[in-house]
């Protein structure tokens, strides 16, 4: 680290309105280390994505500390590092990049990140793994199903391209060597069916997951679950959306009585586990929570 601090920044487009900024802010002020932490918008055009490579560079030359990445460069980013972590790579996305003896590691701490949070919150749910739906079958998803064939649950996949859902099965089915997923189509048949079969199996809670932006600001008033199928009785849901705070899936399960919560957690714990790969030091989850939960 240089006398100025730590240089750590966030890579992507849009950037404008991330939280990370702040979250980061918290967790150096948390841990008494000096830094920043910048926003490096890139359009996605030929001539700016180049842009990517140097700041790699500079992060191989510890100019620069540390880096995030977001949509939509959480995979492209691979081409530019020199290696990953199997995380990374059996999700097959990056959203943060360390340097490790001058060489540019892409890890994935959305994974972890969810796991910490569920865990925070539903402990009963991850010392007895049990049956899982996942709504959205892009990057996210991976990250979730990822986390959650680790620790040997059974997952359903919900995608309105139900190619999309096959596609994620095979690539992760294949790197973990499990049979423990189906893909079905996000449509009110599909998820009834497979919650009068899960029941019948797996009578435990089951854990909905949504990883669609359905219900995201500014459209609040939507939801991802299908129309005319009930949340099933003692059901988790966890929505990774985490604004608005309470989205309208988490809203309707809380009505019914159920344990539900948004990814505002995931989004502190992913921040906080890219700040330890970086810098060593553990900062304070708390202090990052309220940093961003006053919004
Ligand atoms: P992504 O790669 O674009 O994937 C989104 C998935 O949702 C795709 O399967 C997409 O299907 C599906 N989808 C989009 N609109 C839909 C709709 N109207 N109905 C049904 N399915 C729809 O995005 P992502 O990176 O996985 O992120 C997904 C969500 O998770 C975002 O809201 C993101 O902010 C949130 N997230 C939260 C955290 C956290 O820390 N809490 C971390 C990561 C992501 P198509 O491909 O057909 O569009």
């Amino acid at each position: 680290m240089t006398t100025n601090g730590l240089r750590l920044g966030l890579i992507g487009y849009p950037v404008e309105h991330s939280l990370s900024p702040r979250l980061h802010q918290a967790a150096l002020q948390s841990t008494g280390l000096k830094g920043e932490y910048r926003l490096y918008p890139i359009l996605p055009r030929p001539e700016e994505v180049v842009e990517m490579r140097t700041l790699v560079d500079m992060l191989r030359r510890q100019e620069i500390h540390g880096l995030n990445v977001t949509i939509p460069y959480k995979e492209e980013i691979t081409t530019f590092l020199d290696d990953m972590t199997p995380t990374a790579r059996v999700i097959g996305a990056t959203n943060t990049i360390l340097c490790s003896d001058g060489r540019a590691v892409g890890d994935n701490t959305d994974a972890p990140g969810f796991w910490a949070d569920l865990d925070r919150l539903f402990p009963h749910l991850t010392e007895h793994p049990t049956s899982a739906l996942i709504l959205g079958a892009g990057g996210a998803a991976r990250a979730v199903a990822y986390a959650l064939l680790q620790a040997g649950w059974e997952i359903a996949i919900a995608a309105r391209r139900i190619g999309q859902a096959k596609e994620l099965i095979q690539g992760l089915s294949g790197a973990l060597e499990t049979n423990l997923m189906r893909a079905m189509q996000l449509s009110s048949p599909a998820i009834g069916d497979w919650l009068a079969s899960s029941n019948k199996s797996s009578p435990g809670n089951t854990l909905i997951v949504n990883a669609t932006p359905v219900g995201m600001s500014p459209y609040p008033d939507a939801s991802p679950w299908p129309a005319g199928v009930r949340i099933p009785e003692g059901a988790i849901v966890y929505d990774l959306v985490y604004n608005p705070a309470e989205t309208l899936l988490v809203r309707l399960a809380r009505q019914r009585g159920l344990e539900a919560a948004s990814g505002l957690g995931m989004l502190v714990e992913q921040a906080a586990l890219a700040f330890e790969r970086w810098t060593g030091v553990r900062p304070d989850r708390q202090a990052m929570y309220q940093a961003v939960s006053n919004r």
